[in-house]
């Protein structure tokens, strides 16, 4: 079977020989392990620091190993009692189409009301950082005004719908027209501006007449700073991710000063340190999913071979929704 293993890091771009494509032996199967087939693999942003051997708060990927990524996939033999031949799992196999787990990185999921590739998107990992960022951090109400970068994207595009159904007014903020119109007339934001279209603070302005009260930030540099100058009084900030900066370029903030003038609440996450919440968001956005109230959309690549080509259109937005690769 074929794998994909960080050849070498990336100094600022990545470039696509920064992977290697392999294909190795499936190992004999041992008591307690089990031989799962992945159907779809995720890929995501924080991959880019994983290649990176700076100090951050998760190790780096090594070299010459498969490449870090969550997946879902069908078992294909168990000798693990809790796991049966035809289980759908979701679990951290990486960038491969065949693993052998001792069970304990995967758990079994349901695809009868919630379709197998959404376990990666907005009932996985994307969608629980959505859903931490904004109930635990940006504890908005009904009638305030968020803001949202990357509104589009598996994070955004899950933000900006929990914010509807909570009673807020909903802005995002896209690269483009085509992921602007799907945030608005698909999604139900109340308004998404196009970043790329060179009116980014009077757009803002315009879209938030009362003001920002929460955002959730994806981006960083110009555009966080556009949204920081539309706070109001005891705005909350959910700092997730600054995807502007994971090539190492400068994300300047030019409106610091309305953290303090603003008497602004500002905390980074990592979703992966509040496994305790996770039950519950799963649950929740489980039956949003399943009952057609959370929409999401997805851009997929087609086999492991296609996936270093995705991964560095991802760091560059050429992707639309949740980016997965299809491997069977
Ligand atoms: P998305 O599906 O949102 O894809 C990334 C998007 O970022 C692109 O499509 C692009 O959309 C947008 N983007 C904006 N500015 C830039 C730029 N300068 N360069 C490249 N892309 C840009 O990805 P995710 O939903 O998976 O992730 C969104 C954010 O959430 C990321 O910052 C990620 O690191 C973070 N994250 C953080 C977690 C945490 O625990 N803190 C967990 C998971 C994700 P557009 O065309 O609209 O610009």
């Amino acid at each position: 079977f074929k794998r994909m293993v960080l050849a070498s890091r990336p100094q600022a771009e990545v470039t696509p020989d920064n992977f290697r494509l392999e294909t190795v032996e499936v190992p004999a199967l041992q008591d307690g392990q089990v031989l799962v087939r992945n159907h779809y693999l995720s890929l995501d942003p924080y991959m880019r620091g994983r290649m990176s051997d700076a100090k951050s708060y998760a190790a780096p990927q090594p070299l010459d190993e498969t490449m870090i990524g969550g997946t879902v996939g069908q078992v294909v033999e168990s000798k693990h009692p809790k796991y049966a031949a035809g289980d759908f799992v979701v679990g951290m196999a990486g960038w491969t189409e065949l693993a052998v787990s001792d069970g304990s990185d995967m758990r079994k999921i349901d695809t009868t009301h919630i379709p197998l590739s959404a376990y990666l998107g907005p009932v996985g990992m994307p969608g629980m950082t959505a859903w931490y960022g904004f109930t635990q951090i940006m504890q908005a109400k009904e009638g305030e005004t968020i803001c949202v970068s990357a509104a589009s994207g598996a994070v955004g595009s899950v933000v900006g719908q929990l914010a509807k159904l909570k009673g807020c007014r909903a802005i995002g903020i896209a690269g483009g027209k085509d992921k602007c119109d799907y945030v608005v007339e698909e999604l139900g934001f109340d308004a998404c501006i196009d970043y790329k279209a060179g009116n980014l603070r009077a757009d803002l302005k315009a879209a938030a007449p009362k003001g920002i009260d929460a955002i959730f930030e994806n981006v960083g540099g110009e555009v966080f700073d556009a949204a920081l100058a539309r706070t109001n009084a005891f705005a909350r900030i959910a700092l997730c991710g600054m995807i502007a900066g994971y090539n190492g370029e400068d994300i300047p903030l030019r409106n610091v000063r309305q953290l303090l003038t603003n008497r602004i609440t500002l905390r980074g996450f990592i979703v992966s340190e509040h496994m305790e919440l996770w039950p519950q968001g799963l649950q929740e956005l489980g039956t949003l999913v399943a009952t057609g109230k959370l929409k999401y959309r997805e851009s997929i690549a087609e086999g492991l071979e296609g996936a270093p080509d995705a991964f560095i259109g991802l760091l560059k937005g050429r992707n639309f929704g949740k980016q997965l690769v299809k491997l069977i």
